[in-house]
Order: structure tokens, then sequence, then C-alpha cells
């Protein structure tokens, strides 16, 4: 435990990120007498434990990191993203969205890439944009500064007007009217088919679309640049 620096509340229960969001922060010998019974022993005696030591060594010098506050913020976002799911699941949404890639049209991919793999890890922003509901404990001294030197900003291209008129940038683009996802890079022009009637198709063509962005000889820095926006890493 002493190593670990990645609190992700996806990974606990219910009543058990409850019991945090009630207790984070104080003394194992305070918190942890009788526990509910719904709540698990062994990850919460690990993380009041390893919260306790964290403020301890802060408060005596020693390193800082994000604090009480922020695990329970953290805890609470991810409560209420899961109630928000729930209600939106009775309203025929897939149930956990996170574990799905969507369409232009909004058509849900199940385990499509770009999807959570095997369990909810993400939620999205108002811009649909993944967020990770795990934050790092301890700043890994990067400061959050730090980027790869082969990353530039991306300048959004303006985009002809007979191309819908948007002027946000598309890494994939998905005409409405084809079977087919096409490569956003400028002058590609590179397009992988699928099947509309199947989402293992469509997630086929964008893994293979993946593949294409990574491999590109044609403005290759462009592409990897454009991969790591659409698919992450
Ligand atoms: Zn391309």
């Amino acid at each position: 435990m002493d190593s670990v620096n990645s609190f992700d509340p996806a990974l606990l229960s219910f009543p058990d990120c409850d019991f945090l969001l009630a207790h984070a922060g104080e003394a194992p010998a305070v918190a942890l007498i009788g526990l509910p019974p719904q709540v698990n022993r062994v990850p919460i005696t690990q993380w009041i434990s390893k919260f306790y030591e964290l403020e301890e060594l802060q408060r005596v010098g020693r390193g800082t990191w994000v604090g009480v506050e922020k695990v329970k913020e953290c805890i609470k976002t991810y409560l209420d993203v899961r109630a928000k799911w729930k209600q939106d699941e009775a309203k025929g949404a897939p149930r956990n969205p996170s574990l799905y890639s969507f369409d232009s049209r909004g058509n849900a991919h199940f385990q499509a890439p770009g999807s959570d793999s095997g369990r909810v890890r993400t939620y999205f922003d108002d811009k649909g944009n993944r967020i990770p509901f795990a934050i790092n404990l301890v700043d890994s001294g990067y400061g959050g500064q730090w980027k790869p030197e082969w990353i530039r900003p991306v300048k959004a291209e303006a985009k002809d007007e007979k191309d819908g008129g948007t002027d946000s940038t598309e890494m994939v683009k998905e005409p409405a009217d084809k079977n087919a996802i096409e490569c956003g890079v400028k002058g590609c022009g590179h397009t992988e088919t699928y099947n509309s009637a199947s989402r293992s198709s469509y997630g086929a063509a964008r893994g293979r679309m993946s593949k294409h962005m990574r491999k590109a000889k044609f403005e290759p820095e462009v592409h990897r640049e454009y991969h790591s926006m659409e698919f992450g890493s």
C-alpha cells in the first residue's frame, strides 16, 4: 500500500465510498471502530490508514499530498455520476455509458476502442471528453507541466463550409451518409469501411483507423497527435 499513489473510487463499493466520504482523514483508531457490516474492512482499513499517514507526513513537513478534501470531492463526483447514470438508464441509456464509444450519430458501441476497458474508469464532461475518476494522491514531481516533446498544440483548422461548417477539428470523421470513417488528418483521406448493422464491425474499423494513425508515413507527427487525442496514448 505504501507505494500506491492512485485512488480510484470506481474500485470501491458504494457503502465503502459513503464511509470514506464521512471518515477520510480521521485517525484509524477512531474511524475503524464499529465499522458498519456492509463496509469492506480490508480496503477501508488500508485507505483510512493511507490518508491519515499522508496527512501526518505533510503535518511534519515530509511532502505534500492532494488532501482529504480532494479525496472527498473525487468520491462525491463518482457517486453523483453513478446516480445520474442510474437515472439515465431508466430512460433507456446504456448501463455504465463509459464502457461504450459513441459515434457521431449517438449510437453506443460496447467496448469499442476509446471506451473504458472491462470496468468503469472514466466519466464524460459536458463536451464528451473522458475524465478519469481516479486521482493521484501525491504529485508525480512533474508538476503537471511536463509534456513529451513530440506533443504540439493542435491548430483547429477552419473547415470548408460544404464540410458541415463546424470549425472544431475532428480526428476521425464519420460522414453520416457513408458506412465509413475517415482519417481527419488534412490531405490524408484514409478511410475504413464498416457494416452499420454491426457494432463490432464499427469497433473493428476504429481499431484499424487507430493502427493507421500510429503507422502512417504521411505527416507521421500529426497522425500520432491525432491518434493520442482520439484514442488516448
Ligand atoms: Zn491518415
